[in-house]
């Protein structure tokens, strides 16, 4: 991404208010004070009325931003929970459908489970059980489990770590990040209590100049 004074409606918008970008030749919303490069940008097609969260202080009340962007990733112990509620063999659940995804935390490559995103057409960006590649996750989609009528998700009680800590009002960094998902990997840690028990942060490397991308939608690294 350019300098702000190259970016279309530079210093033509109100003060306070978000503005579109095109990022990979999508529209992007970006919020007043995000980075240009910003971690948790929002798609305009997924939010077409160019709105704010209308009540913040009732947290999540199921627009599916989040779900129609990036899915959660799965902590330890978790596809497991999830394959027995839909009478699945974790295998069976992880083939048909989960990515495997990954991480590199000091020098070691992480690798986590994550139900796979579909595409504007339904169909799976990548086969299901496959491994994610940069595209992958350059690009939004909707989860598969995401109930587009009922804006519910059809795991609800068995969902991922990272969709049960995510608020979309928060901060990015104030959300659970993925590294310390992928550090929970690492160690092999069964969380007791999903909702409750605290997730430690991972160290930061320093952003190498030109490195990757964030990955599009909720998460950030
Ligand atoms: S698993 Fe459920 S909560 Fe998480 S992204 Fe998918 S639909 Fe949303």
């Amino acid at each position: 991404m350019g300098t702000d004074a190259m970016l279309p409606g530079h210093g033509s918008q109100a003060a306070g208010r978000p503005r579109r970008l095109r990022v990979l030749q999508e529209h992007t919303v970006h919020r007043p004070g995000q980075a240009l490069a910003p971690e948790n940008p929002y798609w305009a097609w997924e939010e077409p009325e160019f709105s704010e969260h209308p009540a913040p202080e009732r947290g999540c009340i199921r627009r599916g931003l989040c779900c129609r962007s990036n899915p959660g990733w799965f902590a330890p112990g978790e596809v497991e929970k999830a394959a027995a509620l839909l009478g699945l063999e974790p295998d069976a659940f992880v083939r048909r459908f989960c990515i495997i995804d990954a991480l590199e935390l000091e020098g070691e490559r992480v690798e986590v489970f994550a139900p796979l995103k579909l595409g504007r057409d339904g169909a799976p960006l990548l086969p299901p059980g496959s491994r994610a590649d940069a595209l992958y996750r350059m690009f939004r989609g909707t989860c598969i489990f995401y109930d587009e009528p009922a804006r519910a998700c059809r795991i609800y009680p068995a969902r991922p770590l990272e969709c049960r800590r995510y608020i979309c009002t928060n901060r990015p960094s104030e959300n659970l990040s993925r590294r310390a998902i992928a550090g929970l990997w690492r160690q092999g840690r069964v969380l007791a209590d999903p909702d409750a028990d605290p997730v430690p942060e991972q160290p930061r490397p320093e952003p190498e100049a030109g490195g990757a991308a964030p990955p599009a939608g909720r998460s950030r690294w």
